[in-house]
């Protein structure tokens, strides 16, 4: 059958549907450079019966369906397909319930992270994934491109929280994956297949996650550096002293430039070519200061703020948050990847992107988790008439990360703008094992085709 959206839209009356201008304006694009693209409806979603009803006259009409949550996702995942529609869990926002006992909270995948976070923290637990857009992101949406943030380092990603979904596949039937109970092995892993799967594989349309203890104490501190190198020794130094941060965030001296003015006042050296954001959290707060102090000894930073307060931690913070805007505002325009490099190829890795950028006459700037060797390299330009030159260059830089032993993305996913570079860092062989696996769930073609694969 031809794909037919007349059919797909008769089939939608009674629900939540736009078209339209407020389409245009909302929910062509997403936070990535890609093209935008306008999707022919959104539907809205109440419901897991709304969710199955769009799947099913998805299927029956042909026609494709883009999963959206907060349009927050950098990797045009949530751009629309041509001709195709979108369905947006923002309307489906509730979080049902919170087991203290069981440590596990129930929600609907509009959630936005801020308020989950509100939510579980009033009966003191702690859920730990901290993507840097947790004010605005849902937790659908960092459900499929599997997000982390700085905290990945100790308490890992959005993944290792999932215990159990409701799932909607993309031929409209509901399943439930894995359990509520934080240890199960029972049958095959499909939570984990799906967590990840960027609305390929279907949709989750309610999500049970683990919950932890809340840390009695935690201690933030900035160190200044006069050298990319001495900054990740330090790093080096910090794990050799048996210490596990839960957070380490790098800055190199585009980004120490980058940030100058905010950074002055938390109180970073004026001789700082690199920076690193030290996060420690444990059981007390002298425990935190004693470690801290062993850090600074091992690690001998230019000049060392320790957060006396929220105040002060959440400017430290504040910093970071700042740098992907301050770059854009010291240089103009950008491209920001979320490569992965081994702890020990990050120095080599970093110096070789910014000597290549040199010669190409291109800025590149690197900062991000160096705890896991996650890092936001960000290829800076001034005109948009640079941008394909500039793609050709990060395509490169992509090579030499997967020869190093690296992946193309440690969190923001493939979506349409890294689909590019996936078949290198597979191979063919598992290139193919995993597009058949699209196929067997989505012989359609329906559920965001066109993400992921080419
Ligand atoms: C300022 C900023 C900082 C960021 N920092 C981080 C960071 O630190 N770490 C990080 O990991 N990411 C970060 N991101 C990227 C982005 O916030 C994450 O990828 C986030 O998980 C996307 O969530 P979303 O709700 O906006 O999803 P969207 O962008 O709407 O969608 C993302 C993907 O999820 C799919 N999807 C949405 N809902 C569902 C569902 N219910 N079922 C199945 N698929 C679904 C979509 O189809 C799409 O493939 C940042 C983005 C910005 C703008």
């Amino acid at each position: 059958m031809q794909r037919n959206v007349a059919g797909f839209l008769n089939a939608m009356v009674g629900l939540d549907v736009v078209t339209g201008q407020e389409v245009a304006e909302r929910f062509e694009r997403d936070e990535s450079h890609c093209p935008p693209q306008r999707p022919v409806a959104v539907v809205f979603a109440h419901t897991e019966s709304d969710v199955m009803r769009v799947f099913q006259a998805a299927s029956d009409w042909k026609v494709p369906v883009t999963p959206s949550g907060a349009r927050t996702g950098k990797c045009g995942a949530a751009i629309a397909a041509k001709d195709g529609v979108l369905l947006s869990f923002e309307k489906m926002n509730a979080i049902l319930s919170i087991d203290v006992e069981d440590m596990t909270a129930t929600a609907q995948p509009g959630v936005v992270l801020k308020d989950l976070y509100a939510a579980v923290e009033k009966v003191g637990l702690f859920y730990p994934p901290d993507p840097n857009s947790w004010e605005t992101c849902s937790l659908g949406g960092n459900v499929a491109c599997n997000a982390g943030g700085p905290s990945a380092l100790k308490y890992g990603v959005t993944g290792q929280y999932v215990l159990q979904m409701n799932w909607v596949l993309p031929d409209g039937r509901f399943i439930r994956v894995g359990r509520r109970t934080f240890k199960g092995v029972a049958g095959y892993d499909l939570t984990h297949l799906f967590v990840g799967s960027e609305g390929t594989l279907g949709v989750a349309t309610e999500i049970v996650l683990k919950l932890l203890p809340t840390p009695r104490a935690v201690r933030t501190a900035l160190f200044s550096f006069s050298s990319l190198r001495s900054a990740i020794e330090a790093g080096r130094q910090i794990f050799a002293l048996g210490v596990l941060p839960r957070a380490l965030e790098l800055f190199d001296d585009v980004a120490v430039r980058a940030v100058r003015p905010h950074i002055d006042a938390v109180g970073l050296s004026a001789g700082a070519q690199a920076a690193l954001i030290v996060e420690l959290d444990g059981g007390s707060d002298d425990a935190l200061l004693d470690e801290l102090s062993r850090c600074v000894r091992a690690t001998d930073p230019l000049e060392t703020t320790v957060a006396g307060d929220q105040g002060q931690r959440a400017k430290i913070w504040n910093v970071r948050q700042s740098l992907s805007a301050a770059l854009r505002r010291l240089h103009g325009l950008k491209i920001s990847e979320d490569i992965v490099l081994p702890r020990s190829k990050v120095l080599t890795g970093i110096e070789r992107f910014k000597a290549a950028g040199l010669a190409a006459d291109l800025t590149v700037a690197t900062y991000g988790h160096l705890g896991d060797g996650n890092l936001h390299t960000n290829v800076c330009f001034a005109s948009e008439t640079d941008r394909p030159r500039v793609e050709s260059f990060v395509a490169r830089m992509m090579e030499e990360v997967i020869s190093l032993g690296g992946t193309v993305s440690g969190e923001h996913g493939i979506g349409l703008s890294k689909r590019a570079f996936l078949l290198s860092e597979l191979g063919r062989a598992q290139y193919e094992v995993q597009r058949e696996l699209r196929d067997f769930f989505d012989p359609s073609q329906i559920s965001n085709w066109g993400k992921v694969f080419r």
